[in-house]
């Protein structure tokens, strides 16, 4: 289970998950999300980094408020 501090608990699978650039680790900030190419590929707007979905690592947040630091409980 996974808690977050706006009240939100659930499944890890219920987590929303992101993906994060491998390089940089951008991906949380919800104006500076991982953009998806029209070619399918996904590509970071802060650093060079550019790869296929399965190539992102992906990251749970909370469903409701997008807070990346949950609690494991
Ligand atoms: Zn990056
Ligand atoms: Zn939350």
């Amino acid at each position: 289970m996974l808690e977050c501090t706006c009240g939100w608990k659930g499944d890890d699978k219920e987590a929303a998950f992101v993906p994060v650039c491998p390089d940089c680790l951008t991906g949380h900030i919800k104006t500076f999300r991982i953009l998806k190419r029209r070619d399918g590929k996904l590509q970071c707007p802060r650093c060079a980094w550019m790869g296929d979905p399965e190539e992102a690592l992906r990251e749970p947040e909370c469903p409701k408020c997008a807070n990346p630091y949950l609690k494991k409980v």
